[in-house]
């Protein structure tokens, strides 16, 4: 049987010319500057993103940590999302590692924090406070829904954060997903953020990796504390030289990854049981919410399915994610739909 994996957009391989570039890439020591792939990705990475400079870290979990550590001292306190990776997913490091406080506001629906509710999280200037240092926005909105964050609205958030002499980081994981569903350019989204991690290993397919973009002197410092984390790599320019083929190939496809999210949404909503609460999907995840009439929890539903071939997470008692990427084609969101069909019938 052909297996569907839509649990994440992580799930996917190297494409053959990525190990074709992998197999043949000149490399050299990265922790002395020197290997020639690594350069020429941080590079095209900080182009892309309008910034003076990047830097290749081995995920998106140590990127945001190193922004974060850059920002922040010990006791300053960073303002971000309830929903956002790096409160709940990134296992507690910026306080564990970095001794800073995080101030979560709620996520709104579409993904964004109240511009009112980051303006009064803003502590004043007084010994009993934490120092405000730092707003964290992501893009797109996982949690949310796989939802874009606009220009205008980041815009609005960087300037914010400005006046009151903080910094905005955007964890950008799926900043190209976010760029494709609306027509932009990524370098357009975090045009006011003064530092932004992407993911290379998600949606565009390379094997590992991130890129932390920023100004010349925060990517100096960015550098010496990936080296204290454990993150200087050395001849990395392998997994660089695929992150290249990523960013040279594989972001407009990204609009086909939409598309199937998109049919898959369409389909499921069609099907007795099954609503979409927190809106169809806008770039490559679905979340399809289980009605009274549908016997089975999500993760009962999630069991069935993987017997039928699909792949999918339990995100809540009564609600799946579903993450469609470059090994989801047409066949297999038909594949999906009937695994449906028949698990709920
Ligand atoms: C995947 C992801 C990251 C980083 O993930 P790694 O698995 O550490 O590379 C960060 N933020 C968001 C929103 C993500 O989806």
């Amino acid at each position: 049987m052909n297996i569907v994996d839509l649990r994440s957009d992580t799930v996917t391989k190297p494409t053959p010319e990525m190990r074709e570039a992998m197999a043949h890439a000149e490399v050299g020591d990265d922790v002395y500057g020197e290997d020639p792939n690594v350069n020429l990705l941080q590079e095209a990475a900080a182009d892309k993103m309008g910034k003076a400079a990047g830097l290749f870290v081995p995920s998106g979990t140590m990127g945001n940590l190193i922004a974060v550590l850059v920002h922040c001292q010990r006791g300053d306190e960073a303002i971000m999302g309830d929903k956002g990776h790096t409160f709940s997913f990134e296992a507690g490091g910026i306080s564990a590692l970095g001794g800073v406080f995080p101030h979560t506001l709620q996520n709104q629906a579409d993904g964004t924090l109240k511009l009112e509710d980051i303006l009064g999280a803003i502590r004043p200037d007084d010994i009993h406070h934490p120092v405000s240092k730092l707003v964290i926005l992501e893009n797109t909105q996982n949690r949310c829904g796989g939802v874009v964050l606009s220009k205008e609205y980041t815009d609005e958030v960087g300037k914010l954060a400005h006046g009151h002499a903080m910094q905005l980081h955007v964890d950008g994981a799926r900043i190209f997903n976010a760029a494709v569903a609306i027509k932009t350019s990524a370098k357009d989204l975090v045009h006011a953020a003064d530092s932004v991690t992407f993911c290379l290993s998600k949606g565009l397919c390379a094997p590992v990796g991130s890129v932390l973009c920023g100004s010349r002197e925060f990517i100096d410092k960015a550098r010496r504390i990936r080296k204290m984390l454990g993150g200087g790599m050395r001849q990395a320019g392998i997994l660089a030289a695929a992150g290249l083929v990523a960013l040279d190939s594989m972001i407009d496809r990204l609009a086909e990854d939409h598309q199937h999210a998109s049919d898959l949404a369409n389909a499921l909503a069609k099907m007795k049981g099954i609503h979409f609460e927190m809106g169809m999907p806008q770039t490559n995840m679905v979340f399809p919410s289980l009605g009274p009439d549908v016997k089975y929890t999500a993760a009962e539903l999630a069991k069935k399915l993987s017997v039928e071939g699909v792949k999918v997470s339990a995100v809540a008692e009564r609600r799946l994610r579903l993450v469609t990427h470059a090994w989801v084609d047409d066949a297999a969101v038909e594949q999906t739909l009937k695994a449906f069909e028949k698990v709920l019938a």
